[in-house]
């Protein structure tokens, strides 16, 4: 039964990293958790691959080579797909023409603000080259906003705005404007509040788990989740084993797809199912036992059904809410 579904559900994956420099040819089978053979043996249909810069000086060429790599990647994943069998989608008709022609669905996102350095016009640049998401920050405070884990490496103190900058404010105005998602994962709680107060459109998680569950400083707490749903939000539960359980007396934590369906149970029963989706943050510390990999997508669709989702709910978990949420920031945009 939940492989039926499994089969006829547009799963999508929000968060996946790619190797870079020098990303796999994904259309073999690669030492990765997400490639195109993957996919097909595990019924996951659509993927949101990252354009990840990490956190690094603030500094004219830092902010150089940040926007440089990002675009680089942009464009890379642009390649992987080919228009026939793998169909780059920068919106929710072409995810569901896509999964309605037999094809994988691939989509691209940035990871880390920092990326723009000072110019608001690359946010615009990244949309037009399919970006549907920015994720404010990563690890570390950058010019935008506060993260929810500083880096001390790079000076930074427990806060540096006290949530968004003057920049980030105007950041979140031009992202409404162009219809550029805003992940607040990885953000600060005042980034996020703040951001969520201040944005027009709704905004993501793309990769957190409930705090309620597992204390993380990556993860949402119940006001969080709160301020999802006031806002028409979505928060998409990873499968990053330091989120779903914490650590036991060897420091690894168990977690397993039966603890991020927990904390899907959680999210669902505090904000509802039209709030909740799924991620795996594979190939960027993402990947529990029974969801390793890609090829593993359909244990997870099968949990999700022994906990009593049927094949609505799973849908919506899937990629319903995710393509509401596409459809609502664009069709929001002002351009
Ligand atoms: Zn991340």
């Amino acid at each position: 039964m939940s492989e039926a579904i499994h089969a006829a559900t547009l799963t999508l994956d929000t968060h996946v990293d790619i190797r870079w420099p020098d990303p796999p040819d994904a259309t073999q089978e690669t030492d990765r958790c997400v490639d195109f053979p993957k996919m097909q043996r595990g019924g996951l249909k659509a993927v949101v691959f990252i354009a990840y810069t990490p956190q690094g000086p603030r500094d004219a060429a830092g902010h150089q080579a940040a926007a440089d790599r990002a675009e680089a990647m942009l464009r890379h994943i642009r390649t992987r797909a080919d228009g026939v069998a793998r169909r780059f989608c920068a919106t929710a008709d072409e995810l569901e023409a896509a999964h309605e022609a037999g094809g994988l669905a691939v989509l691209s996102a940035v990871e880390n603000g920092n990326a723009m350095g000072r110019d608001l016009a690359r946010l615009k640049l990244w949309r037009d080259l399919g970006a549907i998401y920015l994720t404010l920050t990563h690890d570390g405070h950058n010019d935008l906003a506060d993260a929810a884990r500083p880096k001390p490496a790079l000076g930074d103190g427990t806060a540096q705005h006290g949530g968004l900058s003057d920049l980030g404010r105007q950041a979140i105005a031009e992202m409404n404007r162009i219809g550029l998602i805003i992940d607040v994962s990885h953000a600060a709680k005042s980034s996020m509040m703040q951001a969520a107060e201040l944005s027009r459109a709704p905004i993501v998680a793309t990769h957190s788990c409930c705090r309620a569950l597992c204390d993380h400083p990556r993860n949402l707490d119940d006001e969080q989740l709160d301020m999802l749903r006031a806002k028409g939000g979505l928060v998409q539960i990873t499968a990053l084993d330091a989120f779903l359980r914490p650590p036991g007396a060897d420091g690894k934590s168990p977690a397993t797809v039966a603890d991020m369906v927990d904390h899907v149970d959680y999210a669902v029963r505090r904000i509802g199912l039209d709030h909740v989706g799924l991620s795996s943050d594979f190939d960027g510390g993402g990947g529990i036992p029974g969801w390793a990999n890609a090829g593993e997508t359909k244990n997870l669709t099968a949990e999700l059904h022994r906990r009593g989702y049927g094949a609505r709910e799973i849908d919506l978990l899937w990629s319903g809410n995710f393509r509401r949420l596409i459809r609502r920031v664009q069709g929001m945009a002002e351009i």
